[in-house]
C-alpha cells in the first residue's frame, strides 16, 4: 500500500538536524566573504538541477548534471582557502594537540617565548605608538612562516626593542611591510602578507589592518600593528582584532597566548 505521507524516522530527523548545523557552520565561516555568494550561486545551480530532473527534462538535466558530477572537486577548487581556513580553525580553536597531550605522546618541546622578548616588543611598541610610527609584527605559533619570511628580507636577528625601532623607523629601507617573529628571531622584514578580503572590516581600517587579519585566517599566527596615522596598537588573532589597547594589554595578550606551546 502506498502512503501520501513519507515516514519519517528518528535517523532522519537526526540526519536532517545534522545538515542543517553543517550548513550553518558553513554560513557563519563563509558570511561576509565573497564566497557566500559563490556559495548561493552553487545553491540555485543545483535546486535548478532537481527542478530540471523532476521535470523529466532530459537534456537540460544531462547538461546539469555533468556539472554536478564534478561538483565535489570544483567545490574544493573555489573554496580552497576557506576549507584551508575551516581545518585549521578546526585544529587550533579546539587545541588538539594540547587537548590530547599530544606533546607527551610525541615528546615534542613545550615552551613560551622569554619575558625579556615580550618586554621588547611591547616596549617598542609603546614608543612607535607614541612617536605614530606604523608597524606590523606577525608572531609565530605553531605553523611554519619561512614562506612569508621568504617574501621579504631574511634578518635571522635577535630579538630587541632598538632593532624593532629601527626597522619600522619612516625612512628605513626596511620600515615597509611586516616583520615575522619566531623561534626568538625576528626572521624577516619587508615580508608581504595576504589581505583578508572579509568585507565586515570596517572601512576606516586600511590594508596594513587588512593584511593582519588576513595573516591571521591564512595561518594561526597572531599580528600586532601600530597604526601610521592615529598611533593605535591593536593585536590580531583568528581573524579578530581588538583596535586600540594599551601597551600594558598587549603585554597580557601576549603572556596568555604565548606562556607556553608547543612547538
Ligand atoms: P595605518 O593606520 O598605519 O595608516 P592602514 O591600515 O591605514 O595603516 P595603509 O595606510 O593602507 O594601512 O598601509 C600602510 C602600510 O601597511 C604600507 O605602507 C605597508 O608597509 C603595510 N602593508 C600594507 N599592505 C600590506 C601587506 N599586504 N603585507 C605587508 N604589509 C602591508
Ligand atoms: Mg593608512
Amino acid at each position: 500500500m502506498t502512503t501520501a505521507f513519507i515516514t519519517l524516522g528518528l535517523f532522519d530527523i537526526l540526519d536532517i538536524l545534522l545538515v542543517a548545523f553543517l550548513l550553518y557552520q558553513v554560513y557563519m565561516l563563509i558570511k561576509g566573504t565573497v564566497a557566500i555568494n559563490i556559495f548561493v550561486g552553487l545553491s540555485l545551480f543545483y535546486l535548478m538541477w532537481l527542478f530540471v530532473r523532476a521535470l523529466n527534462m532530459q537534456l537540460l538535466s544531462s547538461i546539469l548534471g555533468q556539472f554536478i558530477g564534478v561538483g565535489v572537486i570544483a567545490l574544493i577548487i573555489v573554496f580552497q582557502p576557506e576549507i584551508r581556513r575551516f581545518l585549521l580553525l578546526l585544529g587550533t580553536r579546539y587545541n588538539v594537540s594540547q587537548r590530547f597531550n599530544l606533546h607527551n605522546w610525541f615528546a615534542l618541546d613545550e615552551r613560551g617565548i622569554p619575558d625579556i622578548e615580550i618586554r621588547s616588543v611591547v616596549g617598542a611598541c609603546e614608543y612607535m605608538s607614541k612617536t605614530k610610527t606604523g608597524a606590523l609584527i606577525v608572531i609565530a605559533k605553531n605553523m611554519d612562516l619561512q614562506s612569508y619570511a621568504d617574501t621579504g628580507q631574511i634578518l635571522k636577528a635577535r630579538v630587541s626593542k632598538n632593532l624593532l625601532e629601527t626597522i619600522f623607523f619612516k625612512n628605513s629601507p626596511l620600515h615597509d611591510g611586516a616583520v615575522v617573529w619566531a623561534n626568538s628571531r625576528l626572521l624577516a622584514a619587508r615580508c608581504i602578507l595576504p589581505v583578508s578580503d572579509d568585507t565586515n572590516i570596517p572601512g576606516s581600517l586600511g590594508l596594513r589592518h587588512r593584511a593582519a587579519i588576513g595573516m591571521t585566517q591564512a595561518t594561526d599566527s597572531h599580528v600586532i600593528t601600530v597604526s601610521e596615522e592615529t598611533g593605535n596598537i591593536s593585536y590580531v588573532m583568528g581573524g579578530n582584532i581588538k583596535v586600540r589597547i594599551s601597551p600594558s594589554e598587549l603585554r597580557t595578550f601576549l603572556e596568555g597566548d604565548f606562556s607556553s606551546f608547543i612547538i
